[in-house]
């Protein structure tokens, strides 16, 4: 291990400094491993990106409708090649990963029709478009689309036994990261391999659409490969690599990214248009994100290993199969979440002057505290902290620009708690 890794600089306490050094002792098998992943995911956006013969002239923004953008159609065909897909939409005009995953929601269903959501309840935003909540219009709900949140089982696996055989889902929805939900893990492609087996058994009409938020690059395999129909995720979080300003993206089978470009933009217009600006940084944030992933990875282990030390109960733990960049670490109280946030935030490069307070955000339910010293707002691959105000005061330690930034802040998380002994 070299040793400014092993030697911080932070002034930590002995003891603590001591479980720093075990925790990376511990991880370096891990992080082994990572260094494969990471090497055999940029194998696979370079050879993506020649195949392509991207040139300076594909940089160039358009305007207007945007037709004939040949820049925006070359990283459409490294999206659909790299992640395994017919055809891609890669879009600043989609505002987030909650958006991708709308307009295909709204794409692909129709009025009358199943929405099958097998991973049980999806992400808190999700649940807003859904309409599960009530309160929201213009929801799928309102369409008369109507859904099904499958029971999880104890082991927080979807429980396909208790699927009634009469169901008849046009979507089959799987989430692969779990969000802020503690009953389930995440589910690796492996397992989502054998979940796309069964719902296409049991369901030959059903679609099956995985939220793939947090989890580009970081298995070998992606959900395409193992079967799924169609992906969907954000560009602030890992394939942005830290460098999209914004956008979104969906992946898969050509006539479904057909109907959810109609729903993007219009039907007859479908993905012909759409201007674009910054496409350099789409192209280089996706060239740099297997990086960026493999760097989240690498701190979400050492914070397992960490805070698990330290005698918190983490998920998943250190030698644990992962399918995203995301570390939970269970505090207990809601003071310990506002002190590992605001150490995160005080570690960071931008804002880190401020003081944390809990806010509302919208789509969420509970009030949520966010580190989020990022350069781009909400950019959560960055490096980051958050968690909902709710019991247990499990806090979501995500992301890495670089892995002396994310290794520093996480050993700064660890030393206020340590300090304040709450
Ligand atoms: C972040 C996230 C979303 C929503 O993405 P936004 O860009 O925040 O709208 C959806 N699902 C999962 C699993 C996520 O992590």
């Amino acid at each position: 291990m070299p040793e400014p890794i092993d030697n911080f600089n932070l002034d930590l306490p002995a003891e603590l400094q001591d479980m720093v050094a075990r925790s990376l002792q511990r991880v370096k098998k891990q992080w082994s491993k990572v260094d494969r992943l990471q090497f055999n995911n940029q194998r696979r956006v370079l050879k993506a990106l020649q195949k392509q013969r991207i040139s300076e002239s594909d940089f160039l923004d358009s305007s207007g409708y945007g037709y004939a953008d040949s820049g925006r159609e070359k990283l459409e065909q490294a999206y659909a090649d790299i992640f395994k897909g017919e055809a891609a939409l890669v879009r600043p005009q989609i505002v987030s990963g909650t958006h991708a995953l709308a307009v295909t929601l709204f794409g692909l269903l129709r009025p009358g029709e199943l929405l099958l959501c097998l991973t049980g309840p999806p992400y808190d935003t999700l649940q807003a478009v859904i309409g599960s909540r009530g309160e929201e219009s213009g929801t799928l709900a309102e369409w008369g689309i109507r859904h099904h949140y499958v029971a999880l089982r104890d082991d927080g696996y979807p429980d396909l036994a208790a699927l009634e055989p009469g169901l008849q889902p046009r979507v089959a929805y799987i989430q692969r990261s779990a969000g802020y939900d503690l009953q389930r893990s995440g589910l690796t492609t492996g397992e989502i391999a054998l979940l796309v087996e069964e719902v296409h058994a049991r369901y030959p009409e059903a679609w099956v659409v995985v939220d793939n938020c947090y989890g580009e690059f970081a298995e070998e395999r992606e959900p395409l490969e193992v079967g799924a129909d169609l992906i969907a995720g954000s560009l602030i979080k890992n394939p942005g690599g830290g460098l999209a300003r914004s956008g979104g993206y969906v992946v898969g089978r050509r006539e479904l990214v057909r109907r959810i470009a109609g729903r993007l933009t219009a039907p007859g217009l479908y993905d012909s248009l759409g201007s674009f600006t910054e496409k350099r940084s789409l192209f280089q944030g996706l060239f740099m994100a297997p990086s960026l992933v493999g760097n989240a990875l690498k701190n979400a282990l050492f914070a397992a290993a960490l805070f698990e030390q330290m005698g918190y109960q983490v998920k998943p733990r250190c030698g644990e199969p992962r399918t995203d960049i995301v570390q939970a670490i269970i505090l207990g109280r809601a003071e310990k979440l506002l002190r590992f946030c605001q150490a995160v935030q005080s570690a960071s490069p931008v804002e880190s002057y401020l003081t944390l307070e809990p806010g509302p955000l919208p789509g969420y339910e509970d009030p949520v505290v966010m580190a989020a010293g990022t350069f781009f707002q909400g950019a959560t691959s960055e490096m980051t902290a958050d968690g909902p105000l709710r019991e247990p005061y499990a806090v979501f330690l995500q992301g890495g620009l670089t892995l002396p930034h994310a290794l520093w802040a996480t050993c700064a998380a660890a030393k206020a708690l340590y300090e304040a002994r709450v």
